[in-house]
């Protein structure tokens, strides 16, 4: 087994072998991992958080859902899940975005760099699953994105059904409720 800690703000690349699982654990609670992947074998294959809720009929993820790719190819399985609540809607944070929202943009550390560099590549836009991240959906349609229901040490496991290097992030928003205010550290082990 091997732990690798993801500092707040930061990422980690993480190469996992079919059949291997992944545990994300929030260390202290109320902090979201953007979790993204690219198959081993094929770089323009990728995860696809819109293709998962095509494929799941639901934008929630549990306990038996797949995360797919955008080819539709099944990807991971989630196995056990602590929490219930994670984010498969919001693209990745990224410079923009704080310049729109708290106009801070400019050397604020965030998701999509974090990611992009973990993995060597230069994609435009990532839309990871947000492991963690509460957005609340209501009827109509509106959304808010709420604190994590997380508690210290809750964690998510998935089942890799191929080979994958992983890009994770633990999201650098203290802005907003997204990450309950504060940035922290997210462990992953792979066994
Ligand atoms: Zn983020």
């Amino acid at each position: 087994m091997i732990e690798y800690l993801i500092n707040p703000c930061s990422s980690v690349r993480i190469d996992v072998k079919k059949e291997q699982t992944i545990t994300v654990i929030d260390l202290e609670g109320g902090q979201v991992a953007d979790f993204f992947a690219v198959s081993a074998e094929n770089s323009g294959e990728f995860l696809s958080a819109g293709v998962t809720i095509d494929v799941n009929e639901s934008l929630r993820l549990g306990v038996g859902s797949v995360i797919y790719t955008n080819l539709y190819r099944p990807m991971f399985e989630v196995v056990y899940d602590d929490v219930g609540e994670h984010d498969l809607i919001h693209p990745c944070c990224r410079t923009e975005m704080y310049d729109f929202f708290y106009k801070n943009g400019v050397g604020h550390p965030n998701c999509l760099d974090n990611i992009n560099e973990a993995l060597n590549i230069r994609r435009d836009e990532i839309t990871a699953v947000n492991l963690f991240m509460y957005t609340k959906i209501s009827p109509s349609g509106k959304i808010s994105v709420e604190e994590p229901k997380s508690k210290a040490g809750d964690k998510i496991v998935l089942r890799a059904l191929m080979d994958v290097t992983l890009g994770v992030a633990a999201c650098s928003v203290s802005e907003s409720k997204c990450n309950s205010g504060r940035c922290t550290a997210i462990m992953v082990k792979v066994e």
